[in-house]
Formats: C-alpha cells, sequence, structure tokens
C-alpha cells in the first residue's frame, strides 16, 4: 500500500504561471465599459441536492456577444478535465431578472447574446469527490471540489467560478456565506468581515489567474501557523474523523520546510505559504486521489486518513516538499505557454524535466543533503525510480512527451516525468559537476536561471537549453541532444560509477507469501475465488525453487482447496512453518493443471541495491561528496 501510495503521487504542480504582477485591466480591456470588479456571490449555507448556488455580476458589457467559460484544464494537472461537466441550470440574466437567450457551446462555455442587458450569469456546481467512483475521467482529487453540507468545503475555485472572454484580467470580488463554525484557509486576500454582512467572507483577487491560484479550505479550526525564516506557514487540516489535527503534524512539516530553506539558500520566495491537507475517508463517495495540486502560495494535499501516523508525515514530506520546490520552477522559472496560461485552449510548454523532473529531484536530493534521510535511503529511492521508470517508454523524448501531454502516447507517459525527469535532472547534476570539479550543479543553475527570468520575466520555449549551455559547458549540449530532446536512455551504470557506486544483488530473509506488507499473490477483484501469484515482481526463492511462476492460480495447497477465504488462514499458519515443511500445491497455468511437491524451505529475495564501491579512486569520491553534500 505504501509503495503504491509513493508511485501514485503526482504532484501535479506546475503550475503557476506567475505572476503575482498586477497587470491591471484597464488599459487592455475594452470591455467593460469601466473596470468594474466581477463580482461573485457563493453560499455555502444553502446547499440544495450537495450543490452549491454561484452568482457571477461582471457589470456591464459594451457588446452583444460574450462567452462565459469554466476551464477545461488548469494548471498542473497536464490532463483536460472539462471542469464545466459539473455546472447545472446555468442561467443568464437581465438587469429585470428575466432570463437571457444562452447557447451552451459545450461541456466548458456559454454564449450570451444581448449582452449588454447582462446583469450576471447563476448556475449550481456539483462537487466531483463524491462522484469520482462513478465517473470514467475523474478529476484528481487535489484539483477536485467537496461539498459537504455544514462539515467542509474543498473550494478549488476553478471547480466553482468561471470567466467571462477578454475579463480574465479584472480584479474578481468573492463574498462567501459559510455556515456559523467553519473558518476558511487560504491565501488569497481576505477583507475585514463587512458589520453589514455578518457571515460573508470576501476575499479579493487580481484577476482571474488568481482566483484559480488560490484554493480555499473551510472546516472547523485545525489550523497551526509556524514562520520558517522569513516565510508564514499556515497549515490547514481536515480529519473527517478527528484523528490528525494541525498541532500533531506540524512538527515534521517545520523541520522539513526548515531544511528546504536552508537547500535553497537566497532564491526569493512566496512571504505566506498554506499547505491545505484534507484527509479522505476512504469510502467510495470520498475522494481517491492521493497526492497534491501546486499552487504559487500554496498546496492542496489529500490523503488517505487511515495511514499511519510515521506513513502519513513521510508521505507529507515527500508530497509537500515536492510541492513547496515548485517555488523554483516554473513559480520562478517558466516558460511563456504557462505565463500566458490558457485555461480552455492550452498550449504546453517543452520543458516539464524541469517543471517536475527538477523539482521532483530536489524533493529528494534535500533530504540526503540536509540530513533527513541516510545514504542508503537515498539510494534506494533511487532504484526505486530506476524500477518505476522502467514500466514506461524509455525511448521518448522528454521535450516531445512534455509537449503532447495531453494526447497519447504521450499521457500515459506522463507519469514518467516524476521518476525518469528525476534522474535525468540527477544525471545533469553530476555531469555539471563533473565538468566543474564539482563546484556546479542543478541547484546552482537553477539560481542563475532564477536571476535572469524570474517571476515576471518567461523564457521563450526554444531558447531555454541554449541559455543553459552557455551558462554552463558546451558539453551540456551533447548532455540535452542525447537524454532530453533526444530519445537515448541515460546508462545509469556508467552513471553509478563516475560517483563511485554499483549495484549489487543481495539476497534478503523474506516472507513465503508476504515481503514485508508487499504480498507475492494476489486476488481477483472480479472472481475472490482466483487467487494468483503476481506477475512483473520479483518471487522469492520459495515460489521459485518449487517452479512456481507469476500469473500461476493457486488452486489447492495441503488438500485445501484456495479461495480468498481459504488462502487466509495459510498465510497466517505459513508464519510457523519450518524449512522442512513438505507442501503439496496444484496451480493452474495456461489452463493447464499442475501439480508441484516439494519442501518450502527458507524464503529470501534476490533484491538490487546501489552500495558505494570498495576502494575506489578520489576522484570518484569527492564527485559523490559534492553531490551529496552540495
Ligand atoms: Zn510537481
Amino acid at each position: 500500500m505504501y509503495r503504491n501510495l509513493k508511485n501514485l503521487r503526482k504532484c501535479w504542480l506546475l503550475g503557476l504561471v506567475a505572476v503575482l504582477i498586477y497587470s491591471c485591466g484597464t488599459t487592455k480591456i475594452a470591455q467593460p465599459s469601466d473596470v468594474a470588479p466581477v463580482v461573485v456571490d457563493m453560499d455555502l449555507v444553502n446547499i440544495v441536492d450537495d450543490k452549491v448556488m454561484v452568482t457571477v455580476d461582471p457589470g456591464p458589457f459594451s457588446s452583444d456577444n460574450v462567452t462565459f467559460y469554466i476551464p477545461k484544464i488548469v494548471p498542473g494537472t497536464y490532463s483536460v478535465d472539462n471542469y464545466g461537466k459539473y455546472i447545472e441550470q446555468f442561467k443568464a440574466l437581465d438587469y429585470k431578472g428575466k432570463e437571457l437567450k444562452i447557447e451552451r457551446l459545450d461541456d466548458n462555455s456559454w454564449h450570451i447574446a444581448n449582452a449588454k442587458e447582462l446583469d450576471r450569469v447563476s448556475y449550481w456546481v456539483n462537487d466531483t469527490y463524491d462522484t469520482e467512483s462513478e465517473v470514467e475521467d475523474k478529476i484528481f482529487s487535489p484539483a477536485g471540489t467537496n461539498i459537504l453540507e455544514g462539515e467542509n468545503f474543498m473550494l478549488n475555485l476553478h471547480g466553482f467560478i468561471g470567466y467571462f472572454n477578454d475579463l480574465e484580467e479584472v480584479p474578481y470580488h468573492l463574498h462567501i456565506t459559510a455556515p456559523n463554525g467553519l473558518v476558511p484557509v487560504t491565501t488569497l486576500v481576505k477583507e475585514d468581515v463587512n458589520a453589514e454582512k455578518p457571515g460573508v467572507d470576501t476575499f479579493v483577487a487580481r484577476r482571474y489567474f488568481e482566483v484559480v491560484d488560490n484554493p480555499i479550505l473551510y472546516g472547523k479550526p485545525n489550523t497551526e501557523t509556524f514562520m520558517v525564516n522569513d516565510i508564514k506557514v499556515t497549515l490547514s487540516v481536515y480529519s473527517p474523523n478527528g484523528v490528525y489535527t494541525a498541532a500533531g503534524l506540524r512538527g515534521s512539516m517545520e523541520k522539513m520546510m526548515a531544511g528546504q530553506k536552508k537547500f535553497l539558500g537566497d532564491i526569493n520566495s512566496t512571504k505566506h505559504y498554506a499547505i491545505l491537507l484534507y484527509l479522505s475517508t476512504m469510502e467510495d463517495t470520498d475522494a481517491s486521489g492521493y497526492g497534491a495540486l501546486e499552487h504559487h502560495t500554496s498546496t492542496v494535499v489529500v490523503l488517505p486518513e487511515g495511514m499511519p501516523k510515521d506513513r502519513l508525515e513521510e508521505s507529507l514530506i515527500d508530497i509537500v516538499s515536492h510541492e513547496f520546490f515548485h517555488i523554483v520552477t516554473p513559480l520562478s522559472v517558466h516558460s511563456e505557454e504557462i505565463r500566458n496560461f490558457n485555461f480552455n485552449d492550452p498550449k504546453m510548454s517543452k520543458h516539464l524535466w524541469m517543471y517536475e523532473g527538477t523539482t521532483e529531484y530536489f524533493a529528494n536530493l534535500f533530504q540526503i543533503q540536509q540530513g533527513l534521510i541516510s545514504e542508503e535511503e537515498f539510494y534506494g529511492r533511487l532504484m526505486d525510480k530506476v524500477a518505476n521508470s522502467s514500466a514506461y517508454d524509455d525511448e521518448m523524448s522528454l521535450t516531445e512527451l512534455s509537449k503532447n501531454v495531453l494526447t497519447e502516447p504521450y499521457k500515459s507517459n506522463f507519469v514518467n516525468i516524476y521518476e525518469k525527469g528525476a534522474l535525468v535532472n540527477m544525471a545533469l547534476d553530476i555531469r555539471l559537476r563533473e565538468l566543474s570539479n564539482g563546484e556546479k550543479g542543478v541547484l546552482l543553475l537553477m539560481k542563475e536561471l532564477s536571476k535572469k527570468y524570474g517571476e515576471n520575466i518567461p523564457f521563450k520555449d526554444e531558447e531555454l537549453i541554449g541559455e543553459i549551455v552557455g551558462m554552463s559547458y558546451p558539453e551540456i549540449q551533447v548532455f540535452f541532444d542525447d537524454h532530453v530532446v533526444g530519445d537515448t536512455p541515460v546508462d545509469y551504470g556508467e552513471l553509478w560509477s563516475k560517483v563511485g557506486l554499483h549495484v549489487i544483488s543481495e539476497s534478503v530473509a523474506t516472507g513465503y507469501f508476504f515481503d514485508g506488507e508487499i504480498p507475492f499473490i494476489d486476488v481477483d477483484p472480479k472472481n475472490l475465488n482466483e487467487v494468483f501469484v503476481r506477475q512483473g515482481i520479483t518471487l522469492s526463492s520459495f515460489f521459485k525453487d518449487l517452479g512456481i511462476q507469476g500469473g500461476d492460480i493457486l488452486k489447492n495447497i495441503d488438500g485445501t482447496k484456495i479461495t480468498l477465504e481459504t488462502i487466509r488462514p495459510i498465510i497466517g499458519e505459513s508464519f510457523g512453518w519450518t524449512p522442512e515443511k513438505d507442501i503439496k500445491l496444484v496451480v493452474v497455468r495456461d489452463g493447464e493443471v499442475i501439480e508441484i511437491k516439494g519442501k518450502v524451505g527458507r524464503p529470501t529475495l534476490e533484491v538490487k541495491k546501489l552500495v558505494p564501491i570498495e576502494g575506489v579512486a578520489n576522484e570518484q569520491q569527492e564527485l559523490r561528496i559534492s553531490w551529496l553534500k552540495g
């Protein structure tokens, strides 16, 4: 479960687009006739059928034809999600409250004729968490929405609030009526409570992008605030059964972020950062997409409430550190495609290897550099990434993957950007250090890039690699031509030897049916009476010595017919088996019944480990030290 969870983490994050700059709409916007803000009202008190009523009042239009959009895609998810599918009973109303004619153009857009008469639009919003198990293209939970009357609202605002064409740069005022006892946590600017409207929270965004970039979590108070150098960090936790508190999780987050800040040094960052943690009950009607989505000044994290504390903390460290490192890229270093993000007609950048790969690499590297994990643990993580990436196309150019990530076959290789993308950054880091006597690595490169570009200056997608080569060494062009733009796989063996490491095979003790918590066998969810040996994993000596193969269906063990029910007590007994015990099995392989007899033996598992080479030359040792110590 834990390993799966790790593999599922996608992070999604990128996000970003930049810019905290306020490019006020006055000069650019032809309509509306003045720069009245777009005013949004959301009612979280009067929920009907699990839906929230939203009205959006744009101010007067000077043109007759206007289109209202709900995002098709948001930054960081790299998938087309059509948030408009969750909108119902869309109405356009004139100043007398009469309905105007509308035409729904597709899932996410509504055309309004006679827009000069338009006063406001209104619609009901359904949430995504409780329908995840029913829909085919479910929205990744950290980008999704939750409406749980009186208890919790996960307001990823792109799911609730849309925009009119040409009004994306106009300020937004949000008036949210919330139930007593629920408090909002967000990095959106909140105005003081208006005495005339008690119970209404008012938030202000300078443009539509800021609305999307600042989710709000409403829940019962469960929040901690602490300082990491000059950054104010707010940790807010929604734990439906009260299992976890922000106070209980604060310590590990504080330690981790202090390490991140130390690792980053003088890179500028936000002054306020919020971690919005939603813990799922794991029931069918709750969130099931575990991971996080990044924003400029906050992150939404979704994990199961049922995780034990040490696992939860470990997952939070890996996930939140990744999200927080996005302040380097793409928050600071990003291309024009990201800066001018189009919510309904997205253009993808070629540089996910950096936005996600560098970020994921740093999220692991800082932990070894800051002493949060051991060398052994760090090497284990690298080996996991090598193993995980083998499930994807190793000959797919990373820039092609990035540019075309919304379509197949690239889409199904996307997750490899967190595996191979991180490893390619490691290879680049080691190559840079090799060329610079250990002086210069990827972190320094990112610092130089963020000085040159930074939050307000995007790079041209075509020019980034040339810039990097210019800032480093001509040999780096070859590296990019081969492993980032080109399709040449990284030779990990060669890479390890540069830093005095090699992979050894070690035989370790394991169980008969489980290696720790990872089972060697599984059950067909459609047929609980079919227990089979898992494929695509390394089997222990117990299976190998008896000649049992992955995919074999276990029919009978020592005279007992095998089902999900009957295998359980056998697994229990197996903990007491001695190597001399005789065993008789019947398995079915490709329709053929096979009888097997033998001793159970002492089960062992061959594992590959990355370890230092003894007596290696100083040069390799020094390169390794510069890599691991920074
Ligand atoms: Zn990410």
